[in-house]
């Protein structure tokens, strides 16, 4: 039987909705690859919706014409969505009103630190500063308050990845009291993603391990905004020779361009899925063919980090 994702979370099985969602910090590598057709296949061998949303949240990160070059990409390789493509950049409202409702809710509380006063707190799992709890219970007198932080509740948040398996995190503890609002007045990453993922009925969340720790804050999120928990797959990320993840800053090398059937042949590879010999040479249409019809994610290797194809 095949195993599908969304099978656990204890409500009646509805339709699946999956998405896609790339940060337009630069052009498709073979990571974002992953992510993407990793997450499609998923979504459309169990019949469901495929979404696309450009997380653009990050106005300064974005670099113009990338989601642009990213849509073009995904085109090129088969990608064919469902609806009109989300552009985060555009919903400042949306995440307003949720802000809003947290802040009625005494779930937030203003912080004055900057960023040099943290640079002596612990560091959390993924390299951030911890947030000792300065302004917790109140502002200090004179102090101008800068972000908005989500006051977190103390515990454990578990949770359990198809790919990666139990994970279990005390945010309080790992991560403290996380930005919700930034000092430079746009709504952090983690807000954005859950509000949106809410709003549009996603009911698994497909995407790289570099992701696993966000999750969890991710959950208490959805908790207090009263959203459904969807179901959770961390991919492995692909990593160059000197093992560090593919990205940008590592020079990853774009996609575009790139011959899309024998890249797909290498993604499928990437995810442990066994694709034929010769199956690059039959065609973009025979490959997603047959990636539809063999999907299997319990052949995804359950690792964070692998290493990607030398030629990418
Ligand atoms: N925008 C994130 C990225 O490109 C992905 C977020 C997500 O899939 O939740 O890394």
């Amino acid at each position: 039987m095949k195993e599908v994702l969304g099978s656990h979370s204890g409500v009646m099985p509805g339709p699946v909705v999956g998405r896609f969602a790339p940060s337009p910090s630069g052009p498709l590598h073979f990571g974002s690859l992953v992510a993407a057709l990793g997450s499609c296949l998923s979504a459309r061998s169990q019949g469901g919706q495929w979404l696309l949303r450009i997380e653009d949240v990050d106005v300064p990160r974005s670099v113009p014409g990338a989601a642009e070059g990213i849509l073009r990409t995904l085109e090129h390789f088969g990608f064919e969505w469902d609806g009109p493509v989300v552009w985060q950049s555009q919903r400042t409202a949306v995440y307003r009103e949720a802000f809003e409702r947290l802040k009625a809710g005494a779930h937030l509380f203003p912080c004055a630190c900057t960023r040099k006063e943290m640079a002596d707190s612990a560091l959390a799992r993924d390299g951030t500063r911890r947030y000792p709890g300065t302004c917790r219970d109140g502002l200090a007198p004179g102090r101008v308050p800068r972000a908005w932080r989500l006051r977190v509740p103390p515990g454990g948040v578990v949770f359990d990845d198809a790919v990666q398996g139990r994970v279990v995190e005390d945010v309080l503890a790992d991560v403290g009291d996380f930005v919700l609002l930034r000092a430079d007045g746009l709504f952090a990453y983690q807000l954005a993603v859950v509000v949106d993922d809410g709003e549009a009925g996603v009911t698994e969340v497909v995407r790289g391990a570099d992701l696993l720790d966000s999750t969890p804050r991710q959950i208490l999120l959805q908790r207090l905004l009263g959203l459904p928990q969807p179901a959770y797959a961390h991919l492995p990320v692909a990593a160059n020779a000197a093992g560090e993840k593919l990205s940008k800053q590592t020079l990853a090398r774009a996609v575009e361009g790139m011959a899309p059937a024998a890249l797909l042949v290498e993604v499928l590879d990437f995810l442990g899925q066994a694709p034929p010999s010769g199956l690059a040479e039959s065609g973009l249409p025979a490959v997603w063919a047959w990636s539809l019809a063999n999907w299997a994610p319990a052949r995804i290797p359950r690792l964070r980090l692998a290493p990607a194809p030398a030629h990418v």
